[in-house]
């Protein structure tokens, strides 16, 4: 067979699984509204949790960051960072209540960068069944030894961390603060508590808390700031640019000798162009408006609210979750592409996610709110949602 017979072979067997994803095409990035395929949506499946890549303050600041080069022209290390990514990196250090931040192009990298530099293969990784797929493959690259637990069982990941002493070597505890696709929060005090019993270092992936959650202190800082852990408590703390700041690239933020280690040994960073310096201003002017502007997180805050006393009342299957993922887990990858797809036909995108992305059996609709929706955008999700889910007879009349 020829490479093309082959691989067709591989994406028809996708098709019949009902796994196979269909890329979408989108006028602009959605604000939430967009064409998609041509067609007006209402899009709930953004993780621009509060509508900042389509503020026409972060545009303008992004443009004026093109200004000084349309590309960093080299690596970090040679002569590819600038002043801009200086400011970001003091300013995201700021905000999140650490001594120091390292940006990264994405945060695939950053995790995958961080895990490898940080652990060998006579070091031990212990890991949420449902941690980000960026975290798994930088557990397996790094060559350590990877142990997992179920998710957020405090129990189970007490015996990993008791096998992971027994072998010897240092020992990374790598969670999700707010987990992708479900939502819900890591139970991050206790996990320090352990971590600090058994001599281990977490890290916490603040993808989807940065920007979202905090204290009252450090209110953009994630979930590991709403736990109140310190430095001490959580060395390592990862976030994504792309998400609730609406832009692209990550951080790492930590203690300097973090930092300056990462800068020195974290592939990901050493070998790759510098973050355009475009995003690093449209990033840094994003940030400072989440700092600025306490109201956009309170919308966000009240779109939530909005959205799960709505649903409680309809009776959809909503998950425990605080964060902007509000999941509603239906189990059968059919029924979950069917229903995504007559919500379409109304006029509303949702993502429809199946295995491998989630666990055989949990295909669900990941339905992510925004500050930039309004109430009449939630309220016509939710009867569309109801009207649909009686007709499938997910729920009952
Ligand atoms: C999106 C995501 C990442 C990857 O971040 P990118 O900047 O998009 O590469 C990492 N971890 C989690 C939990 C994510 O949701």
């Amino acid at each position: 067979m020829t490479l093309d017979e082959i691989l067709q072979q591989r994406i028809d067997e996708r098709h019949r699984q009902n796994l196979y994803r269909e890329i979408k095409t989108l006028d602009r990035a959605p604000g939430p509204r967009a064409r998609v395929d041509g067609r007006e949506l209402l899009v709930f499946s953004s993780n621009d949790y509060l509508g900042l890549a389509s503020r026409a303050e972060v545009i303008a600041a992004q443009q004026a960051g093109a200004e000084c080069g349309a590309g960093a022209t080299a690596s970090h290390l040679v002569n590819g960072h600038l002043d801009i990514h200086h400011h970001l990196q003091q300013c995201i250090a700021e905000v999140t209540g650490r001594d120091a931040a390292l940006v990264f192009s994405s945060g695939y990298m950053a995790n995958i960068g961080t895990i490898c530099a940080l652990l060998g293969r006579a070091d031990n990784i212990v890991s949420d069944k449902l941690n980000h797929a960026s975290l798994i493959d930088g557990a397996r690259l790094s060559g350590a030894n990877s142990l997992r637990f179920v998710h957020n069982d405090l129990a189970a990941l007490e015996r990993q961390l008791q096998r992971a002493a027994s072998r010897g070597g240092n020992t990374l505890v790598a969670v999700d603060g707010v987990y992708s696709m479900d939502g819900d929060l890591a139970p991050l005090a206790e996990i320090a508590t352990l971590c600090k019993q058994y001599s281990a270092w977490l890290m916490v992936d603040e993808a989807h808390g940065f920007g979202v959650m905090g204290s009252r202190a450090h209110p953009l800082a994630g979930s590991c700031a709403l736990a109140g852990l310190s430095q001490e408590q959580a060395p390592v703390v990862m976030g994504t640019l792309g998400k609730a700041v609406g832009n692209a690239g990550a951080f790492i933020a930590g203690s300097q000798p973090l930092i300056d280690f990462l800068t020195q040994f974290a592939r990901p960073y050493i070998y790759t162009t510098g973050m355009t310096p475009a995003v690093a201003a449209g990033a840094l002017a994003a940030i400072e408006l989440i700092r600025d502007e306490p109201q956009l997180q309170g919308r966000l805050q009240d779109n939530i609210a909005c959205f799960r006393r709505g649903a409680a009342q309809l009776g959809l299957p909503l998950e425990a979750s605080i964060s902007a993922i509000q999941p509603l887990v239906l189990g059968c990858e059919k029924t979950v592409l069917a229903v995504a797809g007559e919500l379409q036909e109304r006029g509303l995108l949702v993502g429809a996610i199946r295995p491998p992305t989630v666990p055989q059996g949990t295909a669900r609709l990941r339905i992510t709110l925004s500050a930039a929706h309004r109430a009449e955008d939630i309220n016509e999700l939710l009867s569309a949602l109801q009207e649909i889910l009686q007709g499938a007879g997910v729920l009952e009349k």
